[in-house]
C-alpha cells in the first residue's frame, strides 16, 4: 500500500522490483482486475499479495515493465516474453544467492494486461551434493548411483521442489568424483551452465524434441545422460532402453509419490520387466518453508511457530529446506511390480519393509524446530 500515492511510475516499478529481490522472491505477479493491479511476490514457493495498486495507473505499470522488458508497447494484444536488464539490486540474506537473470512475460486478460516477472538467483551453496540437505541415508545412495555405469534415477515432485537443482548438484558431482566422463544434458529450457557437461536445448514446439535429440544422442557415445523430463511414452521408452544398454540416466517425472513413478512409466505402456530392470531408484522430493529466525518462539508444549516479522514479510517463514524419501529397487521390489502392480499393494509392500516417507523424513524437521508440522503436511499432500 505504501508505493499508492508515488505517480513516479518509472520509481515504483524499479522498487517493486528491487523490493522483491531483497526478499529473495522467485516470481512478481501484476495482475489486473476490474478495479485494481495487484502485487504478488512468490516467497518460498507461496504467492503473497504485497501491494493493490490503483486502477489508474494499471496500464502506466504494465507499460513501464514493457520498456523494461524491451517489448512492443502498443501491442496490448498479445502474449509477449523478454528480458528486464538493468534494475539493480540483489537479495539482503546470503541464502537466496545472487540474481542472474529476469524475465518478464505479459498477457493479455480482459482486465487488460497482466504481467509476471521471473527471477532466477544463482546459489554457490546449492551446486554441491552434499549441501542440499538429504538425510545422510539418502545422499549415499545418491553418491553410490553416482558411480554405477548404467542404470537410471527417476525424481519425482511437483514444479518448485528443487528437482533440477538435484540433478545439477549430481552431475557436479559426477564431474568432480569422475573426470573424463561424458556428460551430456537435454533440457527444456536450459536452467544454469555446468561447465564440463554438453548442455542441449531442447524445443518442446520444434523439431529438437526429447525423443528426437535423444535418438540421436545415443548414437554419440554418452556414459551419463540427463534429461529434463519424461513427458511422454517415447521419450520414456527412448530413455528405459538406454538405461538399460550401458548409460548412466536421470530424469525427473510429475508424480506425487515414488510409487506413482514406477506405475507412471507402466501406464506409457513400457513392459514392466523393462522398468524393473531399467530403473534403479526413485528419489522423490519437497522444498518446505523453514520458520523465520528472526520471528520464531519456543511455545509452552515445546513446539516453534512464528507470527511474522518485517524479515519475512509477515509470513512467519523465511527459506526453505529439502524434504526427501528414496525407494532404491530390489530383487524384491521387482518381483513385487512383475506380479502386482496397483499402488496399495506396492505402498504396502514399501512399508513393511520400513520404508522412510516423506512426512517421516519431515519430523527430524519439525523437532530441530526449523518448520512446523502444518508446512510438512501441506507439501506432502501435493
Ligand atoms: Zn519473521
Amino acid at each position: 500500500m505504501k508505493n499508492q500515492a508515488k505517480s513516479n511510475i518509472p520509481e515504483l516499478v524499479d522498487d517493486i522490483l528491487k523490493e522483491a529481490i531483497g526478499f529473495g522472491a522467485s516470481d512478481i505477479h501484476f495482475e489486473p482486475t476490474s478495479t485494481e493491479l495487484q502485487v504478488k511476490y512468490r516467497l518460498d514457493g507461496t504467492l503473497k499479495t504485497v501491494e493493490v495498486l490503483p486502477a489508474a495507473i494499471r496500464d502506466n505499470v504494465i507499460s513501464r515493465l514493457k520498456v523494461l522488458g524491451n517489448l512492443l508497447t502498443y501491442r496490448n494484444d498479445i502474449p509477449q516474453e523478454g528480458r528486464i536488464e538493468g534494475i539493480p539490486g540483489q537479495p539482503v540474506d546470503s541464502e537466496s544467492g545472487h540474481v542472474i537473470d529476469k524475465r518478464l512475460a505479459v498477457f493479455p486478460t480482459i482486465h487488460g494486461q497482466r504481467a509476471v516477472v521471473r527471477i532466477f538467483y544463482e546459489n554457490e551453496s546449492l551446486t554441491e551434493l552434499n549441501k542440499l540437505g538429504f538425510n545422510p541415508t539418502i545422499e549415499s545412495a545418491l553418491k553410490e548411483f553416482a558411480r554405477k555405469n548404467q542404470g537410471i534415477l527417476l525424481l519425482t515432485g511437483p514444479a518448485g521442489s528443487g528437482k533440477s537443482t538435484t540433478l545439477a548438484a549430481l552431475l557436479r558431482y559426477i564431474l568432480e568424483q569422475f573426470p573424463g566422463k561424458s556428460i551430456v544434458a537435454l533440457e527444456d529450457p536450459v536452467e544454469r551452465a555446468i561447465a564440463g557437461v554438453t548442455q542441449v536445448q531442447i524445443e518442446s514446439r520444434g523439431e529438437m524434441t526429447f525423443p528426437v535429440a535423444l535418438r540421436s544422442l545415443l548414437r554419440q557415445d554418452p556414459e551419463v545422460l540427463m534429461i529434463g523430463e519424461i513427458r511422454d511414452a517415447e521419450t520414456a521408452k527412448i530413455a528405459i532402453e538406454a538405461g538399460l544398454t550401458g548409460h548412466l540416466l536421470m530424469s525427473t517425472m510429475h508424480s506425487g509419490n515414488c510409487s506413482g513413478a514406477l506405475l507412471r512409466l507402466l501406464e506409457m505402456n513400457i513392459e514392466p520387466y523393462q522398468v524393473t530392470s531399467g530403473i534403479s531408484a526413485i528419489l522423490n522430493q519437497r522444498l518446505v518453508r523453514k520458520l523465520c529466525e528472526h520471528c520464531k518462539k519456543k511455545t509452552a508444549d515445546g513446539h516453534y511457530e512464528s507470527q511474522g516479522c518485517a524479515k519475512c514479510h509477515n509470513t512467519g517463514y523465511h527459506g526453505r529446506v529439502l524434504l526427501a524419501e528414496m525407494v532404491e529397487l530390489d530383487g524384491q521390489l521387482r518381483k513385487t511390480i512383475l506380479q502386482q502392480s496397483d499402488m496399495e499393494h506396492l505402498e504396502a509392500v514399501l512399508e513393511s519393509r520400513g520404508h522412510m516417507k516423506l512426512i517421516q523424513d519431515g519430523r527430524r524437521l519439525v523437532s530441530a524446530g526449523i518448520t512446523t508440522t502444518d508446512e510438512i503436511e501441506r507439501v506432502c499432500k501435493t
